[in-house]
């Protein structure tokens, strides 16, 4: 069987194990079936997210021009509090960042290989977390829009990490914590602004993934090296594919490729 598509990040089910599926032209490739399966990438070229043309990917699956022209690449979107359409303030498309700032946001801690805080949209919780890997998160404020959000991680980020390291979540290699004790030591660090959208009442979410075997340690598979890669399919986290020689492969990283996907 062979796929060929543009690779975008997998849709994801919370349930018992996380569900991934692959949405591709004309076809939906339900990826935990393929566990255990030996299968081939490769790469065939590139399609921009947005303007589609055959143009090298510059950064989250767009082209170079249109990362910087964009409203879906504003720098609000990695650092949400320079947001401003709640002022009324236009970075690229005022229209666009209305719709996408002034909507409930979440400010969340997240465990994928240490505690982390993050932001996210609330119509994104879960599928956040399991984009990251996390096998356990809680919310801590539930703000009406991103701004608010932003300044709050900003404020919690000087006593509790925001980055993730994926060398760490793909080998397994975190500890289990009390999400909920961590919550209540970081609130005295709420900026004032955002302290009324503490959630008050509030539980962990527990997310376990399809995994078969952890690697011990990780070789990350690039495309643009490596444009062909056969290997067997052990487990799927986050948005990385696992497999059975210690090769990863971030769907994430690699928005925008084309590929030829072959089972064998
Ligand atoms: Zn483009």
């Amino acid at each position: 069987m062979t796929y060929e598509g543009v690779l975008k990040k997998m849709q994801t089910e919370l349930e018992d194990t996380v569900q991934y599926y692959w949405l591709l032209p004309g076809e939906f490739v339900h990826v935990n079936t393929l566990l255990e399966r030996q299968l081939k990438l490769e790469l065939l070229g590139f399609q921009c997210l947005n303007c589609g043309l055959d143009r090298p990917i510059f950064r989250q699956g767009f082209c170079r021009s249109c990362f910087f022209e964009i409203p879906q690449a504003g720098d609000w979107i990695m650092r949400p509090e320079l947001s401003q359409a709640h002022l009324g303030k236009e970075d690229r498309d005022l229209e666009y960042e209305k719709k996408m700032q002034l909507q409930p946001h979440i400010v969340y801690l997240a465990n994928s290989s240490n505690v982390k805080v993050g932001v996210t949209r609330k119509s994104q919780v879960p599928t956040r977390w399991i984009d990251q890997g996390a096998h356990e998160a809680i919310g801590i404020v539930e703000t009406p829009n991103r701004y608010l959000a932003g300044i709050t991680e900003v404020a919690l980020k000087e006593h509790v990490s925001d980055k993730t390291n994926w060398r760490k979540m793909l080998t397994n290699n975190a500890k289990d914590e009390d999400l909920f004790a961590w919550r209540e030591r970081l609130k005295t660090y709420i900026p004032e602004e955002a302290l009324p959208y503490f959630l008050a009442s509030t539980k962990e979410t527990n997310i376990s993934f399809p995994v078969l075997k952890y690697p011990e340690k990780v070789n990350s598979l690039n495309l643009d090296k490596t444009p062909e890669y056969s290997g067997k399919l052990m487990g799927i986290k986050g948005q990385y594919l696992i497999f059975e020689d210690n090769t990863v492969f971030n769907i994430r990283s690699n928005e925008g490729y084309v590929v030829r996907l072959s089972l064998a």
